[in-house]
């Protein structure tokens, strides 16, 4: 046993999707202006920082969190508006709801259908868990309208591969846009699995499918606080019926979400109003920064009902590289093939803004 190494053991002994999957890469960000991860800008204000840190101070760390989480699950129902009939499922961050619903539906050969370009991990679970990964290509090259949906090859797609799992980001990420509800109602009803619509960017985007919960037997919504301040906290949540949400909580680990983030989301969420404030700001922030985007010659930006814009330019690495010289991290896309020499801004504070506008006016006018 000792004479062989630990890589030719795990190499012998991992599953071979583990061994040829990339980790989910987190570039270091210290230092820099953060406009990579569609964070919220903001810290709330400090009279309820402090009372944070009171109830901080005062929880019972030494014990289990409440499996239930029944008080913040209150507190969520009553911010979401969720129908009465509807249940909540919480995960730690979105992503482990991703997980879930692919361990639950994942009989032999399931596939997992989403969009591409869409949110990576969709891709990423489904290889993990071992389902099949179907990606059907949005529509590029009509200019205004691209990354629209594409009707016929998604239906035809479901026609042909019956997923047991659809995710639609909406809006989607990386592009920014909400495709229309008729679309997406469209594509809940052709399914024959479970269609999940993933409102991560819901604080910032004009609809939501939660109203519609009750009409589609196959419909569940994933939201995530992280975008609306709580990204450090980790929360998500399923809104759906008890029917599925029952059979879900089976495969919850008991203790999920700890005390610390429980005690902290049910503060932040009885200070709603404080957050949905920040969300306008970020939403007038992103139209000035769409226009100030659009003025630049070079720089082709996009629609946007996220906290975030993406854009192409002619060269997106030697643009990403000029603004991390310059200080200001975004997100390089360019290797998507879908998305060459993209690149996508989270909106950030004024400042932070004004200081990526300039060191892109500048990276730009060096590279010409
Ligand atoms: N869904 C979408 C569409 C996302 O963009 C993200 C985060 N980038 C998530 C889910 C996951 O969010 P979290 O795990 O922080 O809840």
């Amino acid at each position: 046993m000792s004479s062989i190494s630990a890589s030719s053991l795990a190499g012998a002994l991992l599953r071979k999707e583990v061994l040829d999957l990339h980790a989910y890469h987190v570039p270091d960000s210290s230092g820099y202006i953060k406009l990579d991860a569609m964070e919220n800008p903001y810290l709330v204000p400090p009279g309820l920082r402090g009372e944070i840190a009171e109830a901080v101070a005062a929880a019972a760390i030494n014990r289990y969190p409440d499996p239930t989480a029944a008080s913040l699950k209150e507190k969520i129902r009553a911010v979401t508006g969720l129908p009465k009939a509807m249940e909540i499922l919480l995960g730690n961050g979105s992503d482990e709801l991703i997980q879930l619903l692919a361990m639950a539906v994942n009989k032999p050969g399931a596939v997992l259908l989403s969009v591409e370009p869409s949110f990576v991990m969709y891709k990423m679970i489904a290889t993990f868990t071992g389902m099949r990964y179907v990606g059907v290509p949005l529509i590029t090259n009509i200019g205004a309208a691209d990354f629209s949906l594409d009707m016929p090859a998604t239906l035809a797609a479901i026609r042909r591969e019956k997923p047991a799992l659809v995710f639609l980001a909406y809006p989607n990420n990386p592009t920014g846009n909400l495709f229309p509800a008729e679309a997406v109602a469209q594509i809940i009803q052709a399914s024959p699995g479970l269609v999940v619509v993933d409102e991560a960017y819901y604080a910032f985007a004009s609809d939501s499918f939660i109203p519609h919960l009750a009409s589609y037997p196959n419909l569940l919504v994933m939201r995530t606080f992280s975008k609306l301040g709580m990204a450090g906290l980790r929360l998500g949540f399923l809104a759906g019926s008890a029917a599925w949400l029952g059979q879900l909580e089976k495969l919850r680990l008991p203790y999920n979400v700890g005390v610390l983030p429980q005690v902290v989301a049910e503060i932040l969420l009885a200070h709603h109003e404080v957050l949905l404030q920040q969300a306008e700001q970020i939403k007038r922030d992103r139209t000035k920064l769409y226009e100030q985007l659009s003025e630049i010659a070079a720089v082709k930006v996009y629609p946007s009902e996220a906290n975030f814009l993406l854009f192409r330019v002619a060269d997106a690495n030697t643009v990403f590289n000029g603004l991390k010289q310059r200080g200001v991290l975004i997100k390089n896309l360019n290797g998507h093939p879908m998305l060459e020499n993209c690149l996508r801004v989270t909106v950030g504070t004024p400042d932070e803004n004004a200081r990526f506008i300039a060191a892109l006016q500048e990276t730009i006018i060096q590279s010409a």
